[in-house]
């Protein structure tokens, strides 16, 4: 159990990266299969933790990380939450749950000292419309460039070029640095030389991106130590049941990846 009240307090930087649309399958398989080395160096014992997505889509899902709900354990008991908005008086919260007064955890990291930037993916990151700015509006500092999306082939090195340059400039104060990888995010086809999108091009995107996951981890973590959070926002149906897309209520979209620990 990770003690995030006492992470906050000490300052410890924090890399949240959400692998936009990354199914649960295909990280599972990737990582059995020898396909995400670096990954499969950072991850905890037992690799990926199956989780389930408080929203379906980009938007939803992001607001709820951001408003201190991460993804659920699929049982029904679940351990203490890393994180939450002040409740009310009648609830109490455990001791290692960090709470912020605030509307959202970016600004109650603020009014514990961090600065909070964002490396962005996919277009609800982009600005490009009044919609792609209500994500990057929570964060101290956002940076996107059409090479950071997803029809760009190394849209990965190029964010995560960006992320460490973050991290370099903010050297020495408590920095909480989210990243939103679209390589998953379709289309990813283009990573087997095809047009469609399917979890096999998934699997292919995720195996071209762990490199500079690695890069980024190890990267960080190389001077301090930073409490890091991986998890997909939601996953994506390539046709299974009929279904295809996200935003709808499926296994393969409501099913994510989630990681934990403190590197
Ligand atoms: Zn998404």
């Amino acid at each position: 159990m990770i003690d995030a009240a006492e992470v906050v307090a000490s300052g410890m930087n924090i890399l949240f990266v959400t692998l936009d649309s990354l199914r649960y399958d295909t990280a599972e398989t990737a990582l059995r299969d020898g396909r995400t080395p670096r990954l499969a160096g950072l991850l905890p014992a037992g690799g990926w933790e199956r989780r389930t997505t408080p929203g379906t889509f980009t938007l939803p899902a992001h607001m709820a990380f951001f408003s201190g709900f991460l993804p659920k354990r699929p049982q029904p008991n679940q351990p203490p939450r890393l994180w939450e908005c002040r409740p009310p008086a009648f609830k109490t919260v455990t001791s290692g749950t960090f709470v912020f007064d605030a509307p959202n955890l970016l600004q109650g990291l603020g009014q514990h000292g961090y600065t909070t930037v964002c490396v962005g993916g996919v277009t609800y990151f982009s600005r490009e419309t009044p919609l792609g700015s209500v994500l990057p509006d929570m964060f101290d500092q956002d940076y996107w460039e059409p090479r950071f999306c997803s029809p760009e082939l190394d849209s990965t090195r190029h964010q995560v070029d960006r992320a460490l340059q973050v991290a370099d400039e903010h050297e020495g104060r408590p920095l909480l640095l989210f990243v939103n990888v679209s390589a998953t995010h379709v289309p990813h086809g283009h990573y087997l030389g095809d047009s469609h999108d399917t979890a096999l091009s998934q699997q292919a995107a995720l195996a071209y991106a762990d490199e500079h996951l690695g890069r980024l981890v190890t990267g960080l973590t190389s001077r301090d130590r930073w409490l890091v959070i991986l998890c997909a926002d939601h996953g994506d149906a390539y046709g299974e049941d009929g279904y295809h897309g996200r935003g709808i209520i499926h296994p393969t979209v409501t099913t994510v990846p989630f990681a934990l620990m403190l590197c």
